[in-house]
């Protein structure tokens, strides 16, 4: 299949060949026709399928005929995150560039001022995250009335950022007629029932996730203690062969800290998250983009989506709450058969966390012992908890103890296998708040990613 069979026009076939792609992605070759031909779409793909480019292109073509109006923007991108609506938006800038379509950006931490005179000249694609194109909207500085296609993109995520009230009240400001493209990378029941009161009779597409990167990736663990993370982060950068390296944190406050702690010992490293005015994360984002910056210490949402094409390393400075996030991030290394490293750093509570990723690509990840750092094992207590009792007594089989390193004294003995956890998989408590008891039971809101204060970031 090619690029000329899906019905797009010669300038965009031209830009297209221009930005190097030689065949459509599969996303690309079911999405374009059927976006062209004005039907709805609901599509099951994620990030790294090319799905951003499935719709861009079509709509390029759609919305080349026609004017927009002051203040009425012809069609309407919905995007969770800053940095993914500013990805939408130099996509139309590489693949419209032989044509003449306005495009405006309504994304928090930039100026009011400036995204409303882009409105008042009248724009073709209005790409926007749901919390400002509502601020705007109540500003009176919008009208919806005369959009004609929208796209609502990664659902699912806008549903974990609890993002779902805003875009149904978006769309309820929407007119009635009109095209509606749905992408998710999962579909679970809530955003299947989104989906059916959105859409009208929609093609549905799915499409496989990009190749696992189990593949191509080397994947290795560290178990710590927490107390030794940061050392044991530092040990491994100062022994990998780095170009350059994503480090995610679960949370947004862990990023300052690492980054402060990294900079200290004279790592090249800066923060990546939600709560930066947009002009620095751009920088950022640029400075490590063009090789000036070597370590991007990132939360899941803040990353969510980048386009880097290339990352020699991923680190987990935690270990993901959602064993998908952990293909999500290791994913950013070792794209298009590149060699890639992903190190995960863990501690003795992510067991259970541990046990889910392991299930999830389907195999165990191979341990990295440290030089300067003490292995840990899967069920050590909280270091905190040991403070000023006597260490038990070591507990591992004489086996797994012979596994550690002869050349130190072992604390602990080496980890069980991922089945062992497996059946001891009893959630352990907030890794924040390792004496905070609720028994087996973790309340589901404290396990929500929803809970992630990057949320705010749109
Ligand atoms: P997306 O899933 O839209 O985020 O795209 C993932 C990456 O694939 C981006 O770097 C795109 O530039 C790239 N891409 C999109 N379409 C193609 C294609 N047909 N051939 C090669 N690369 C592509």
């Amino acid at each position: 299949m090619t690029f000329q069979n899906l019905g797009l026009s010669e300038e965009t076939l031209k830009a297209v060949e221009d930005s190097g792609y030689t065949e459509p992605t599969p996303i690309q070759e079911q999405a374009i026709p059927v976006v062209l031909m004005g039907r709805d779409v609901l599509g099951c793909a994620q990030t790294g399928t090319g799905k951003t480019a499935g719709f861009t292109l079509p709509m390029i073509d759609m919305l080349t005929s026609g004017r927009a109006r002051a203040r009425m923007p012809r069609s309407l991108i919905l995007e969770p995150t800053r940095e993914l609506a500013a990805q939408v938006n130099e996509n139309f800038d590489r693949y419209g560039k032989y044509h003449r379509l306005s495009t405006a950006l309504l994304i928090g931490g930039e100026s009011f001022v400036d995204q409303e005179k882009a409105l008042g000249r009248g724009v073709d694609v209005l790409i926007a995250t749901p919390g400002r194109m509502i601020d705007l909207f109540e500003r009176g500085r919008i009208l919806l009335s005369d959009v004609k296609v929208l796209v609502i993109d990664e659902a699912d995520r806008m549903l974990d950022m609890g993002f779902i009230p805003d875009i149904e009240r978006i769309v309820g400001l929407l007119p009635r007629k009109r095209q509606t493209l749905f992408f998710s990378a999962t579909m679970p029941a809530e955003i299947r029932k989104l989906a059916d009161n959105f859409l009208d009779d929609p093609k549905e597409i799915a499409v496989a996730p990009p190749a696992s990167p189990a593949e191509t990736v080397d994947q290795q663990l560290a178990l710590v203690h927490r107390d030794d993370k940061r050392a044991a982060l530092r040990e491994i950068l100062r022994s990998e062969d780095i170009e350059n390296g994503l480090v995610f944190c679960n949370r947004k406050r862990d990023v300052d800290i690492l980054v402060k702690s990294l900079t200290k010992h004279g790592f090249d490293a800066s923060a990546l998250h939600g709560d930066m005015p947009q002009f620095r994360r751009t920088e950022t984002l640029d400075r490590f983009r063009s090789g000036e910056l070597r370590l991007l210490v990132a939360s899941d949402v803040a990353a969510r989506g980048l386009d880097i094409p290339r990352v020699s390393h991923v680190f987990n400075f935690d270990v993901p709450i959602h064993a998908e996030d952990y293909v999500h991030r290791i994913g950013r290394t070792g794209r298009a058969g590149r060699p890639g490293t992903a190190i995960t750093i863990a501690e003795p509570e992510d067991a259970f966390h541990a046990g889910r990723i392991e299930k999830l690509i389907g195999r165990d990840v191979p341990r990295r012992t440290l030089e300067t750092v003490d292995a840990a094992n899967w069920d050590d207590e909280p270091k905190r908890r040991r403070r000023g009792r006597t260490v038990p007594a070591e507990r591992g089989a004489p086996a797994e103890r012979s596994a550690a390193p002869k050349d130190r004294p072992s604390r602990r003995a080496a980890p069980p296998a991922a089945k062992e956890r497996g059946r001891r998989a009893a959630p352990p408590v907030d890794a924040q708040h390792p004496d905070t008891a609720f028994g087996e039971h973790i309340p589901a809101f404290l396990l929500r990613p929803g809970a992630d204060p990057d949320a705010q970031s749109a």
